[in-house]
């Protein structure tokens, strides 16, 4: 998205992907309402809603009690909804426009070895011996960062002591435009209908380890919910345990950190990619004047707005943890869900109210 971004103002830019393929895994699908207009400058946005599956709505349930809804329609955003759309497909579609504007500037297979920095700019060597340099260097190399790491930038990981199962079954008669939330007393479920009339299932799991099988993902569900995905129809499972990894930087001389990289925060909510393109927007307007000053300003408020976004994510987590009394609980949703709350919460899950905050 960044390189797209960069190639429609003019600026030049190489992206050195080590990876000689695309992914083939999806585990990155909520594409949350802020990064609508993102994709629509990228020129991409009719792809993306042809190719995703539009959720409009969230219902809420304690355990399987139907407790009320939130329209994302009622938010006053361009796209007042959510796109879930597989990764393997976003990330085909960015590469596609960015080959068409910017032919040959995504090197597949050149891996990012070493660095040096000097007034000049920054020279990056790769595993083959070759060398790029340009003005800025942007390090968008994921949670586990090398470059962060050269740079000395320090980067404090915490890991949460939750594990969550996912998987990806067919869907039955499932509503194809409601995601769905279960605060069970056991811990959160929560389900999302994407692609092919498919629905990803994430299951709060305590402190568990180890691949789940479809029979494990689909028997814990239909305690904890009622509902009955079929083992036989699921195409993946996986467990994650939740990190916050937020850089005491974004920018150090030359450099700047976008992305997991810059911000690793819970996937609970799904916020961690929409967060990384709302990185690109802001970096892209801001290398229009590429001086130290506006790129500084321009990191610090990305880290501000990261460490309210893990802050919400972990607000989160906390909701969907295990607990003993109905009531309370019911309470809780209750007031969220009531005419005058409504509208901050769903501000808060669609991260709509990182839009509040000027870009640069
Ligand atoms: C289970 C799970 C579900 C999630 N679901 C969602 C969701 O629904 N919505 C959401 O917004 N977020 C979600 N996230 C978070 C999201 O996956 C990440 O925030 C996002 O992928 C980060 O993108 P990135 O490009 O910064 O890093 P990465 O996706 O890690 O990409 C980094 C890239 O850099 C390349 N690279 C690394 N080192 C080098 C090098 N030395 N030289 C050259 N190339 C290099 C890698 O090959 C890789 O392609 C989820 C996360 C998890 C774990």
């Amino acid at each position: 998205m960044l390189g797209i971004l960069c190639a429609l103002r003019g600026i030049h830019a190489v992206i050195l992907e080590k990876r000689a393929d695309a992914v083939t895994h999806s585990r990155s699908i909520g594409i949350h309402s802020p990064s609508l207009p993102i994709f629509e400058e990228a020129g991409i946005i009719e792809a993306l809603i042809a190719a995703g599956n539009r959720i409009d709505r969230g219902s809420a349930y304690l355990e399987n009690e139907y407790i009320g809804d939130m329209d994302f329609s009622k938010q006053s955003a361009p796209y007042p909804f959510i796109i879930t759309c597989s990764q393997t497909t976003t990330e085909k579609m960015l590469e596609k426009r960015f080959s068409a504007l910017a032919p040959g500037s995504l090197m597949r297979g050149y891996s990012a070895e070493t660095l040096s920095v000097n007034d000049s700019g920054c020279h990056v060597f790769t595993h083959d011996n070759r060398t790029f340099s340009a003005p800025w260097l942007l390090a968008c190399d994921g949670k586990n960062s090398r470059i962060r790491e050269w740079c000395g930038i320090e980067s404090r990981n915490h890991t949460y002591p939750d594990t969550y199962m996912m998987g990806d079954f067919h869907d039955g008669n499932g509503t194809r435009n409601t995601a769905d939330v279960h605060l069970c007393r056991a811990g959160l479920v929560e389900s999302f209908p994407h692609g092919n009339n498919m629905r990803r299932w994430v299951i709060h799991s305590g402190g568990r380890q180890g691949s789940p099988a479809p029979e494990l993902i689909a028997r814990t569900v239909h305690e904890r919910t009622g509902r009955q995905p079929a083992p036989r129809t699921c195409t993946m499972t996986s467990l994650f345990q939740p990190s916050r990894n937020i850089a005491s930087t974004f920018i150090q001389g030359r450099v700047l950190l976008a992305g997991d990289a810059a911000h690793e925060i819970s996937p609970i909510g799904g916020q961690g990619m929409n967060l990384g393109w709302l990185d690109a927007s802001a970096l892209a307007d801001a290398l229009m004047t590429p001086d130290y000053n506006t790129l500084y300003r321009c990191a610090e408020r990305r880290r501000i707005l990261a460490i309210k976004a893990a802050r919400q994510a972990e607000r989160n987590m906390s909701l969907g943890r295990p607990f003993r009394s109905l009531t309370t609980r019911k309470l809780i949703l209750m007031a969220m869900l009531s005419r005058p709350l409504t509208p901050y919460f769903i501000s808060r899950f669609s991260m709509q109210y990182l839009n509040d905050f000027p870009k640069r």
